[in-house]
């Protein structure tokens, strides 16, 4: 290790949120500072694009604050370049001064009970990446033709699958929804979409307005159990102590359900408190889903803790989506702590193991694979801004690795291999191209879901 001498070149690795909150903190800490920002897909965003609901396009709006850091001196964008695979991370760990990784929580968690992997129980991840188009999801199947569904875990990400299962299809067709998950949702047979929390209402990982959509959705009809709302000691206890107000606002809109008469509309939600799925049954496929009910007790440290009870009842729903959170994975050359799914680290500085203080130099993370699949777009500005902060101390403090000091190598070294890297300008006519795609059928977008298209679309238009 020795102290840099030409200017420091920073490759951020995804280009979700967080890599873009990234690339603005350094932009704003060190203007015209080279980045670098590398992604496995031409199409940039990560989950504002790929995870985001499709009927949310406010939210999406972020990305108009993305194309602007991406417009600033010394930014590059480096397309269709899969870190692991096309380049090593040592390989660029010798090519800039410094590395971000923000390449967030890629799979899902299970819940390890018998028949989870039957055909017809999925991921809500991989429903999620399916109808936003992403490449790798757009040839999954889910069958639509069953009746009733279940939906397991009660953060927003089960509100949004919810959601999409519940709308109709008139309604998303206004949205960029992937085109085949539109097809295959207009002619779904999904009349009952079952919403199975381990816990009560005041433990609800959802927020408010994500809640109150359900209830708003024309021809839908919730469902709650007045029982499930009747709070045991733990939770009055619990909510009583709260600042968060949202629990209280959660439990409000569940009451006004609750009261609410039913309309014999075609579909229904149907909220399940206290209950945790123990199996799934089917021979070829889901046919049927246990749960049992649980009671909640204190966990002694001011949380509340589910309890099996012995009442079990069998519902029967032929999908089920497990969303029961992301889950970050480890990248060949990188520490990992595989009991958290993250990448260890000291505020940002990736450390050599869990619990660990000493820095590897050079290596920083942030967003989900710094600190786990919770938060809203707008955490990882501040996350990012953290680990940027200690990027540009250590830049200060001289104590970055040498490396070569040709930005041209890591060009050179893809060209070799035969990757054909897309740029900024590659991703706007694609962005384009959707774009008139969707003004012709009336919707925002259409987007392209084949990797091959995108390059074929790209090589022609750069001819
Ligand atoms: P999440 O908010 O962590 O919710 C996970 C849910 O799964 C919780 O209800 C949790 O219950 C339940 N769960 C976990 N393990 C379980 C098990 N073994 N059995 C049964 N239930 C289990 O995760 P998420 O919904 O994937 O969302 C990830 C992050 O993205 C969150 O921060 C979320 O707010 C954010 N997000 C935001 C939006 C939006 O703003 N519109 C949309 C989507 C996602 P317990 O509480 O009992 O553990």
């Amino acid at each position: 290790m020795s102290t840099t001498t030409t200017s420091p070149r920073v490759a951020i690795v995804g280009s979700g949120p967080s890599g873009f909150y990234a690339a603005e903190a350094l932009q704003k800490g060190a203007p015209g500072i080279a980045i670098d920002l590398i992604d496995r897909l031409p199409i940039p965003f990560g989950l504002v694009r790929g995870g985001v609901a499709p009927d949310h396009p406010k939210i999406k709006s972020v990305t108009r604050i993305f194309d602007r850091i991406a417009a600033q001196p010394g930014f590059r964008y480096l397309g269709h370049v899969r870190v692991g695979q096309d380049v090593t991370i040592d390989e660029l760990r010798a090519r800039y001064h410094a590395l971000i990784l923000c390449y967030g929580a890629e799979t899902d968690r299970t819940l390890g009970i018998p028949g989870e992997t039957l055909p017809g129980s999925h991921a809500a991840t991989e429903f999620v990446a399916w109808y936003n188009g992403h490449p790798d999801y757009a040839a999954r199947t889910f069958d639509l033709t069953q009746r009733e569904v279940a939906v397991i875990g009660i953060g927003n990400v089960a509100m949004d699958v919810a959601r999409i299962l519940a709308k109709p299809a008139t309604v998303l067709a206004t949205t960029d929804l992937a085109e085949h998950a539109l097809n295959a949702l207009n002619e779904s047979a999904v009349q009952t979409i079952r919403l199975v929390a381990r816990r009560g209402p005041v433990q609800a990982a959802c927020t408010t307005p994500e809640l109150r959509e359900l209830g708003e959705l024309d021809g839908v009809d919730v469902i709650v159990n007045p029982r499930d709302l009747e709070l045991d000691a733990a939770s009055e206890a619990q909510l009583a102590a709260m600042e968060d107000r949202n629990p209280a606002k959660n439990l409000e809109v569940l009451r006004g359900w609750a009261a609410r008469p039913l309309t014999g509309a075609r579909r229904q939600v149907v909220f399940h408190f206290n209950a945790s799925p123990v199996e799934l049954h089917g021979t070829d496929r889901v046919e049927g889903m246990t749960i049992v009910r649980n009671r909640l007790e204190s966990d002694g440290r001011g949380g509340v803790r589910a309890v099996a009870t012995d009442e079990t009842q069998t519902l029967p729903v032929g999908l089920v989506f497990r969303s029961v959170g992301y889950k970050g994975m480890s990248m060949s050359g990188v520490p990992f702590d595989d009991r958290r799914g993250v990448v260890p680290n000291a505020n940002g500085r990736v450390t050599d193991a869990a619990g660990s203080v000493t820095a590897v130099p050079g290596l920083y993370v942030a967003g989900w694979i710094k600190r786990g699949p919770q938060g809203v777009i707008g955490t990882n500005k501040v996350c990012a801004a953290d680990t940027v902060a200690q990027l540009l101390s250590d830049i200060a403090a001289g104590t970055l690795s040498t490396v070569a000091d040709d930005v041209s190598t890591i060009d050179a070294l893809l060209a070799e291999r035969g990757v054909t890297v897309t740029s900024w300008a590659d991703w706007q006519t694609l962005d384009k191209v959707e774009q008139e795609r969707g003004a012709a059928l009336g919707r925002p977008r259409v987007k392209i879901t084949d990797v091959q298209e995108m390059l074929s679309i790209i090589a022609d238009a750069r001819r």
